[in-house]
């Protein structure tokens, strides 16, 4: 098969769909594999090392989807990449479709095949290609989180940790899923005061055999959010249901309750965020406040760590990407049914039952 790489057009995105390893691995496989030049740039990827990996270097997009027959990439096709798809298509990326109606009708019209990263499932459960930029967002929220707390970021002016004599700050972490476990790991780290929400109790055991004591566990009731709300200086947003838009677990009068210069990551911000004050921001300009309160709300965290976050993807893709390489799309989502649950939109229509209801769209 030809594969292609287009360089990521989205604001402050520097990862890449297929790393040079992973390249080396497809071409190895037999396949033929076109990189958009300077795709990997940003985190220090030249061209030469696609072309030592055994890569043709083209000159744009166009050139890249004229080429392949299958598009690996990172993050949601923008307006101009959806433009260049056509029936002939296979889409190998993240497409978050649950909270982005345009992007959806663009895809059906294109009719190519577009199989979601977060929606392939695991026979063990959980979902493999989200998992390794939920770990590196869980893990960076505590890292924004407590920069945030700093006065002189428009934070409260708190250490996360505390100091002998000092308590700790309260981190409230909603979802103690892949995200909210990552992030707690790094809070314990930090020494914070750590308590973990979830509405899945046999998640909360696992949680609470996993850290014993260095955190607590709560259901997530909404009496139980409002207060931790209240107290918290930090609170993590990592709620997740599969393809679905997140759940708001926050009001807007909860937000009123907080201490001034808290402050609020929303991790689930790519699924719609689950505070009610939550909207998408950038790398550029990442936060804002409500009420006093600081709102961070990258929808793509992991592009800040964007070397991290390329190998970690292209760990848990690249198995993915060589069954799509080697048998075609259609044999290989019949020969694996967890990479069937990726597929999304083919043939004009959505495929993924969750993502047609959030978006009110026939399936
Ligand atoms: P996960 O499935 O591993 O965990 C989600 C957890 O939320 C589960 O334990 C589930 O029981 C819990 N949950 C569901 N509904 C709940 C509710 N009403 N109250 C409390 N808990 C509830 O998911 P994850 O991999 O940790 O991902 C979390 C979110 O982070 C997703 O929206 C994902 O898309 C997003 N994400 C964002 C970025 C970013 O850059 N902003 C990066 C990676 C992942």
């Amino acid at each position: 098969m030809r594969i292609g790489v287009p360089k990521e057009i989205k604001n402050h995105e520097y990862r890449v769909g297929l790393t040079p390893p992973s390249v080396a691995e497809l071409v190895a496989a037999g396949h033929e594999v076109v990189v958009e030049t300077r795709a990997g740039s940003g985190i220090d990827f030249e061209d030469q090392d696609y072309i030592d990996a055994g890569a043709t270097i083209l000159p744009d997009p166009a050139a890249v989807f004229a080429a392949a027959d299958m598009i690996v990439k990172v993050k949601e096709p923008q307006a101009s990449e959806i433009a260049l798809l056509e029936p002939r298509h296979l889409l190998f990326t993240y497409l978050h479709l649950a909270a982005d109606k345009p992007q959806a009708e663009g895809l059906v019209k294109s009719g190519a095949t577009c199989i979601a990263y977060e929606t392939v499932t695991a026979a063990r459960g959980g979902l493999p290609l989200l998992k390794p930029m939920s770990e590196v967002a869980g893990r960076m929220s505590v890292q924004v989180g407590a920069h945030y707390l700093e006065k002189e970021q428009g934070g409260r002016g708190v250490l996360l940790g505390g100091v002998p004599g000092v308590a700790p700050a309260k981190v409230a972490i909603l979802g103690g899923g892949v995200s909210g476990v990552n992030a707690a790991q790094m809070a314990v780290g930090m020494r914070a005061d750590v308590t973990i929400y979830d509405i899945s109790n046999d998640r909360l055991a696992e949680l609470d055999m996993f850290f014993s004591s260095q955190i607590k566990t709560a259901y997530a009731s909404k009496a139980a959010i409002a207060a931790a709300v209240k107290n918290a200086h930090l609170v993590i947003g990592a709620v997740l249901v599969p393809g679905a838009a997140a759940p708001k677990l926050v009001t807007r009068e909860m937000v009123k309750t907080m201490k001034r210069g808290a402050v609020l990551v929303d991790i689930a911000i790519d699924q719609g965020g689950c505070f009610e004050t939550s909207h998408a921001t950038t790398h550029e300009d990442p936060v804002f406040e409500v009420d006093g309160v600081i709102h961070y709300c990258v929808a793509n965290m992991p592009g800040a760590v964007a070397r991290t976050s390329a190998f970690a993807l292209n760990n848990a893709t690249l198995p993915f990407a060589l069954k799509l390489a080697n048998l075609g799309a259609e044999a290989a989502m019949k020969a694996d049914p967890h990479l069937a649950n990726g597929l999304n939109v083919s043939g004009g229509k959505i495929r993924h039952q969750a993502v047609a209801e959030a978006l009110d769209l026939p399936f």
